[in-house]
């Protein structure tokens, strides 16, 4: 059934195939050969439009990818520019744009940048904070001296006077380094604690007898309640140290008539020390303040020979974590404050 080619007297080519139905008839079919070979009907049927939509398609491709470049890339290059201008030392928000990932990378870097100034801050405040409290004895100091050499102070009372401040600001100033070098070492994990199992009750009750002639000097009467026997493994002297400066803040911060209740109790693997008093309290906003370095609620109770810096309870915070414990504090302004130490214990005697 192969078609054949004929070629008429026009010169038209035709194809053509003939088929016997019977004896006597046959079916011719034939249609003219095309005159556009089968490649140039590809060309003219097929590859331009295939070209039209690839180019339509490029063009397409284009404007997507730069779409998405902007929607993508835009952020992305404000995230790279504001980590290079925090690592300048300038921080700034980066607005939330973007696919999810992108949003949520803005975000983390936000979240970050924000807890890095916090950070720098805290060092400067801490530098700042440092400078002030050596400047002040040792400008006491200085001037003290300078008054011995040049011949102002004269009278032996005099001289006896200035060599206390001397001996009061010096005394301050060892102070000062000693807590900072405990901070320190306390922050950095170099501490070096001393755990021994220790009867906390025992401990508890002998800083209240080192405090009870203090007490009673300032009118504030001191009471003991310990309940359950716990034994932590601790170091003696660093509690020692946390206890003395409950104790020491409750007496300084309570009016005479006033009270201070020292108890323990148990809970649930834990030990539960309180230091309460019935002073002047410390307002809701400043109960998480009161343990950062440097921190005091009125800094205006500065002054006097025993005034401290306020670095007293953020060793005690110290101290306390690196027993694996906590500390807080419930307070209501001039009702009075409640400091509690949780410390987990060994075993119960
Ligand atoms: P400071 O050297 O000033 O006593 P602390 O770190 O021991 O430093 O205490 C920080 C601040 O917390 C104090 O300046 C005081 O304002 C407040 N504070 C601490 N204990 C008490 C308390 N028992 N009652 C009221 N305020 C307190």
């Amino acid at each position: 059934n192969k078609a054949l080619i004929y070629r008429d007297n026009k010169g038209v080519e035709w194809f053509y195939t003939v088929t016997p139905v019977d004896k006597r008839y046959y079916i011719l079919t034939a249609i003219p050969r095309p005159l556009l070979p089968l490649r140039a009907l590809l060309q003219n049927e097929f590859l331009r439009p295939l070209i039209q939509v690839g180019i339509l398609a490029i063009i397409f491709a284009f404007f997507i990818s730069w779409i998405m470049a902007k929607w993508i890339a835009r952020p992305l290059q404000r995230v790279a520019l504001s980590a290079k201008a925090l690592a300048g030392g300038k921080y700034q928000r980066i607005p939330l744009e973007g696919p999810v990932e992108v949003r949520q990378l803005a975000e983390t870097f936000n979240e970050m940048g924000h807890r890095v100034q916090v950070s720098a801050q805290s060092q400067r405040d801490f530098v700042a904070n440092v400078s002030h409290e050596l400047k002040t004895p040792l400008t006491s100091i200085q001037g003290f001296t300078q008054a011995i050499l040049d011949g102002t102070v004269r009278t032996k009372e005099e001289l006896l006077k200035a060599h206390k401040v001397i001996l009061r600001e010096t005394s301050r100033l060892h102070r000062l380094v000693d807590d900072l070098l405990t901070l320190a070492r306390l922050e950095a994990g170099t501490a070096d604690l001393q755990k021994t199992d220790i009867a906390l009750n025992e401990l508890l009750k002998n800083m209240a007898d080192k405090f009870l002639l203090q007490a009673k000097k300032m009118g504030v009467e001191l009471i003991e309640d310990f309940n359950g026997e716990a034994i932590i493994h601790a170091d003696g002297d660093r509690l020692a140290q946390v206890f003395t400066n409950l104790i020491d803040n409750a007496i300084k911060y309570t009016e005479k008539g006033g009270c201070i209740t020292l108890s323990t109790k148990l809970a649930d693997g834990f030990v539960l020390v309180s230091v309460k008093d019935t002073g002047i309290g410390i307002p809701l906003k400043e109960h998480k303040r009161i343990f950062e370095r440097f921190y005091q609620v009125d800094k205006s109770r500065k002054g006097g020979v025993g005034r401290g810096v306020g670095l007293g309870l953020s060793i005690a915070k110290q101290i306390i974590l690196s027993h694996g414990g906590d500390i807080w504090v419930e307070s209501t302004p001039n009702k009075g404050s409640n400091f509690v130490v949780k410390i987990p214990f060994q075993y119960i005697k």
